[in-house]
């Protein structure tokens, strides 16, 4: 894009950022009282620092600063605990100064959980980032929540162990941002999504207190606190510690490719595989524009053009059943088995993302996940297809379903927008296909969210999701967090006084 300011954000250079981006940065006391609480190295307020926390991963973030404009404020600082003890200070502090604060994982979120949007005190976790403990008899590891995700997963496996959650975004996440955002892995058909794998947490609430939900298998005092966290992204209290269940690592892995004549075909013969209780711990079903992407040099996808990938993994005895069974469903659905290279591909960039190179080239690239039923489902497909293809004539719309349940599944999209030459017409446009598609959703009794969780961008939508539920949501919110001081103004909740709205 011609004209554009993009502000560096290393060196000496980052005198560039205008004098008002800077404003709102701590005063001289209270650098100094942090500092006190986490040491020198563990205070960042140079304007490159705040910057670069300026935003997540939330695609309207990057289309904004691609232009020279800040999505919402800079941070007033940035804080970096090493141990619960020193962010339990912190929260003491901002409660004092009556300073809002925002738990920041790794800043992978797409929805805009630790935007900024009052310049509000970051505080990074990841400098807690141990395995605490691995107990072999109850299958469980515990984490500290500022570990990397990949690291932590690297760790477990050279222990023999999987936890079972890959997200794509796994080396770029850490395992606090999982829980935070009830996020899914790529082989959530066979080890659950986040909230079916947190067995206990310690958190502190946006109070300083501390809450420990003990690690036990399942309990019957009442509604789960445990839940009132997982999910809770940032705006109940900070997440410090998880015990997760884990697995041993699967000794025999399979990877299988079908072809099937229709979306349709497709939809019923994995429900038919989840529904006669077989768990291949990977499907993915594509439409018929993200099979031919992937498809295009294989003779059987020129008659039946819709992509599945299975994978089968286990107990080699097991596996083999699993998947002579599935295969044998899908067969009766007309799906046929053929080349193997789009399951290799996949295996080989799994964790890698597709939308940088696409938003750096001046799209609108933009993924959206939502939950729907199997009635629901084809219908629901069908109708964003549509109404998505009518805002534009250039527009893209792709979908595949990688996460899938006996109820439904997870219909996963990705909207592109071209480039064009006005920025706002665009961003409007943007906004316009994902308003389209969460109300379509909605319209077909689906969930809005499956894995990113609201953040920021998704507040317009999450009342008529959840209904009264939102103002319960509001009055624990008030009740544990008088003062607005935890992530304000994300998950559909109050913002702060004074904040910018998007
Ligand atoms: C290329 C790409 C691929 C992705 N693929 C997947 C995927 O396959 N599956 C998936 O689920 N997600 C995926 N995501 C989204 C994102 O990676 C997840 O939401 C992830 O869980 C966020 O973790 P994080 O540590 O980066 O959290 P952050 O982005 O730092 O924070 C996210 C939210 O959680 C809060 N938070 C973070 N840590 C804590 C804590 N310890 N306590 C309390 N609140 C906290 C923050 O305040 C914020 O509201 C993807 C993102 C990208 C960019």
């Amino acid at each position: 894009m011609s004209g554009v300011t993009v502000f560096p954000v290393d060196g000496a250079s980052h005198d560039a950022i205008p004098a008002e981006w800077r404003a709102h940065t701590l005063s001289d006391a209270h650098r100094a009282q942090l500092v006190k609480l986490v040491g020198e190295g563990g205070v960042l307020t140079a304007p490159a620092d705040r910057y670069t926390y300026c935003r997540d991963r939330l695609p309207f973030g990057t289309f904004r600063l691609r232009v020279g404009k800040l999505p919402a404020t800079l941070p007033a600082a940035i804080v970096c605990p090493a141990d619960e003890a020193a962010l339990q200070a912190v929260i003491a502090w901002a409660v004092e100064a009556q300073i809002a604060l925002i738990p920041f994982g790794a800043g992978s979120g797409v929805l805009g959980g630790t935007m900024p949007l009052n310049c509000e005190v970051m505080v990074d976790l990841k400098r807690m980032n141990r395995i605490v403990e691995i107990n072999e008899i109850d299958g469980t590891v515990t984490v500290q929540a500022g570990m990397n995700g990949g690291q932590f997963e690297a760790a477990l496996n050279a222990r023999g162990y999987t936890a079972g959650h890959l997200p794509q975004s796994i080396n770029m996440s850490t395992v606090g941002g999982w829980a935070a955002c009830r996020g899914a892995g790529q082989a959530s058909s066979r080890y659950g999504k986040i909230e079916d794998m947190v067995v206990g947490l310690k958190a502190l609430l946006p109070n300083a207190q501390p809450l420990e939900v003990r690690a036990v298998a399942r309990r019957a005092v009442g509604p789960s606190i445990k839940d009132l966290m997982v999910g809770s992204e940032g705006v109940f209290g900070f997440i410090t510690q998880l015990t997760l269940r884990m697995w041993r690592l699967p000794a025999h892995e399979a990877g299988a490719v079908l072809a099937f004549p229709t979306l349709q075909a497709g939809f019923d013969a994995l429900r038919e595989i989840i529904q006669s209780e077989l768990r291949p711990a990977v499907m993915r079903l594509y439409d018929e524009m993200e099979s031919h992407q992937r498809t295009k040099d294989i003779a059987a996808f020129a008659h039946k053009p819709i992509l599945c990938i299975l994978k089968f993994s286990g107990l080699r005895e097991l596996a083999e059943v699993e998947q002579r069974l599935s295969l044998a469903i899908c067969a009766a659905h007309g799906g046929e088995l053929t080349d193997d290279g789009p399951y290799r591909h996949w295996e080989t960039t799994r964790y890698q993302s597709y939308s940088i190179q696409w938003q750096t080239g001046g799209y609108y690239m933009d993924t959206i996940e939502v939950t729907g039923t199997w009635t629901g489902l084809p219908h629901m497909y069908a109708a964003m297809s549509e109404a998505v293809h009518a805002l534009h004539p250039d527009i893209h719309f792709g979908a595949h379903w990688s996460h899938i349940y006996a109820e439904g599944a997870c219909q996963y999209m990705t909207v592109r927008l071209p480039p064009m030459p006005d920025d706002d017409v665009a961003l409007a446009l943007h906004r316009k296909a994902w308003d389209v598609v969460e109300r379509l959703c909605l319209a077909h009794g689906g969930s809005i969210a499956h894995h990113h969780g609201a953040g920021l961008f998704r507040n317009a939508w999450l009342r008529e999701e959840l209904n009264t539920g939102m103002d319960v949501l509001q009055i624990i919110k008030d009740g544990i967090d008088p003062g607005n001081l935890l992530n304000p103004g994300k998950l559909g909740l109050r913002a702060a006084p004074g904040a910018i709205v998007l």
